[in-house]
Formats: C-alpha cells, sequence, structure tokens
C-alpha cells in the first residue's frame, strides 16, 4: 500500500508541468489568493509543487508574458502591481477593444449565442443572490470575455483575455472590498442592446460601463501587505491533488 501511495506520488510529481503551474497560478492570482506584489522565489515554488527549478523558471517566464508576473533582474519574480497610470490605460484599451468587439459581435451573434449569454446572466444572478463573491466576480469577468469570443476575432479575443485578467489585478488592489466589479444591471441593458441587434446603443452601453467600473475604484498608489509566500502556495498545489 505504501509503496502505491508512494508511486501515485511520483506518478504526480511527474504529470506537473509548467503550464500546469501556469494555470494554477494563474487561477490563484485571479482569485486574488496570492497578492499584487507577492515575491514568488523558484525555490519555494520547486519545492511545494514538486517540480524543478528549469519548469518554475519557465512558468514564470509564461506568467510574465501574460503580465501576471513581473520578472526583477537581480531581485527574481513577483505577482505584478499594476500602477495607477496602467490601470487607467487598462481599462482605455478595453472601452476600444470593446467597443469594436461587441458590435462585431452584434453582426455576426445568431439565436444561440444570445440564448448562451442570457444562461450567463442567470448564473452571475445566482452567484451574487448566494453571495458567492468570488465565482461572482469571475462570472462577471466571464461575460466580457463570452462576447469577445464569439464575435468572430480571435486576436482581439486572446487580447482582451489578457486585459481581463490584467484588469482583475487591478481591481484587487485598487477596488472596494464589499462592491462587486461589474453591475449586473449593466449587463442586463447590454444583453438587450445585443438582443435587439441594436449596435450604437450596446457600443455606448459598453464604454459607460467600464468607465463606470474604473470609476468604483479608489486610484491611490498604496502600500500592500504581502502574506506568507510559502502556505499560499502550499495551499494552491494541496488543490492539485
Ligand atoms: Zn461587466
Amino acid at each position: 500500500m505504501e509503496s502505491a501511495a508512494k508511486a501515485r506520488r511520483a506518478g504526480a510529481t511527474r504529470r506537473v508541468s509548467s503550464s500546469d503551474i501556469v494555470a494554477r497560478m494563474t487561477a490563484a492570482i485571479l482569485q486574488h489568493r496570492l497578492a499584487p506584489g507577492s515575491k514568488l522565489t523558484e525555490e519555494a515554488l520547486a519545492d511545494v509543487f514538486g517540480i524543478s527549478r528549469t519548469k518554475v523558471r519557465q512558468a514564470l517566464v509564461e506568467l510574465a508574458a501574460n503580465r501576471l508576473v513581473t520578472l526583477y533582474r537581480g531581485r527574481g519574480a513577483f505577482v505584478s502591481r499594476p500602477s495607477v497610470r496602467e490601470s487607467r490605460e487598462l481599462f482605455a484599451a478595453r472601452r476600444v477593444i470593446e467597443g469594436a468587439l461587441i458590435k462585431e459581435f452584434i453582426a455576426v451573434a445568431n439565436a444561440k449565442d444570445i440564448a448562451f449569454l442570457r444562461r450567463h446572466l442567470a448564473s452571475e444572478k445566482r452567484a451574487i443572490r448566494a453571495q458567492n463573491l468570488n465565482l461572482a466576480t469571475r462570472l462577471l469577468g466571464d461575460f466580457h470575455i463570452a462576447i469577445a469570443k464569439r464575435a468572430g476575432n480571435q486576436v482581439l479575443a486572446e487580447i482582451l483575455c489578457d486585459l481581463v485578467s490584467r484588469t482583475s489585478l487591478v481591481i484587487l488592489l485598487y477596488g472596494r472590498n464589499d462592491r462587486l466589479s461589474c453591475s449586473i444591471e449593466e449587463h442586463e441593458a447590454l444583453l438587450d442592446a445585443i438582443a435587439h441587434r441594436n449596435a450604437a446603443a450596446a457600443v455606448s452601453l459598453m464604454r459607460r460601463h467600464l468607465t463606470h467600473v474604473e470609476s468604483e475604484l479608489v486610484l491611490k498608489d498604496k502600500i500592500v501587505q504581502t502574506p506568507n509566500i510559502r502556505s499560499v502556495l502550499a495551499s494552491i498545489s494541496s488543490d492539485m491533488s
């Protein structure tokens, strides 16, 4: 039995790839379990996930390419901390891209796409009613991604996924803890404009919605407390088993 357990453990270790670590770390950052500014040492990551430092480095480079992690020469890797200026630029970029995407989406959306968004909106409402804030936050972000993925431009959809992830860090840093990032009523109004194929209204609603999300933030530079990083990493790693 003991050897079977050992073999299973060894098998699990072999199966963990750098992309598994990237997926885990991305989820942990977006679920706000790893705070912006946290230092990610190669040694701690290699220990906790049971992988080589080469794989850890590969994962960190990939996370840095997605802008969720920042690599500093001589200082190592840190969970990114978007500045106030970068945060404003992210919202400005989203207004441009999502304004264009929603127009393209309306041009190509079929009844199935609209039904999908209606079901998604219902899930958002259920999560909010159940006061499951983590799930609600994720679903509210996914609403934007769902539109992007169905607009028929893969490159813009990929850019938007990246921007939504980075915005999630901004909301963690500068958001108010007791408020959700997006307003469900605004998502509802967007969906109505989409269903009526009113592109002009949808573009304007989307831009106003993003401005509203930005205006809810307290965009001032601030100090963030970094928690005990090893214990956070250990809890992320234990989710993998
Ligand atoms: Zn929204």
